[in-house]
């Protein structure tokens, strides 16, 4: 299959993951080595590589991953506090997995961005 990753595989329930939002743009689940006591990825259904990658055409989906982390943000109990929500974007980003994906961390506070 064409795009595929490992978030599709998660997208698609074929990979066990902790899912805490799934709707027909987006999926939410807990990030696997979570940095902070919330850490959740938010990512759309269908593989976007980058945030470099991303068209007009991206627009709903894009809009709906910042919807849902702030509701997510809310549901976990951080949205008072505050919280962080970052993009990595290929190679000097940090990029990991190429499968656009939105962090939603907070529990605590965060230390000052990375260099
Ligand atoms: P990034 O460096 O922005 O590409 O982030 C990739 C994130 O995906 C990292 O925080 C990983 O811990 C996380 N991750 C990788 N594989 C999985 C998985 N199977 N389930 C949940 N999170 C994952």
């Amino acid at each position: 299959m064409a795009q595929d990753t490992i978030f599709s595989k998660i997208v698609r329930g074929e990979i066990p993951a902790d899912v805490v939002y799934q709707d027909d743009l987006v999926t939410a689940f807990r990030d696997i080595q979570p940095l902070t006591p919330t850490h959740i990825l938010v990512v759309p259904n269908e593989v976007i590589p980058t945030l470099a990658d991303v068209s007009e055409d991206h627009e709903p989906v894009l809009g709906r991953m910042l919807r849902v982390a702030a509701d997510l943000a809310a549901r976990e109990g951080i949205a008072d506090n505050g919280y962080r929500v970052m993009i990595n974007c290929r190679d000097h980003g940090g990029q990991e997995v190429y499968h656009l994906h939105l962090h939603l961390m907070g529990g605590r506070r965060l230390n000052p961005m990375a260099q």
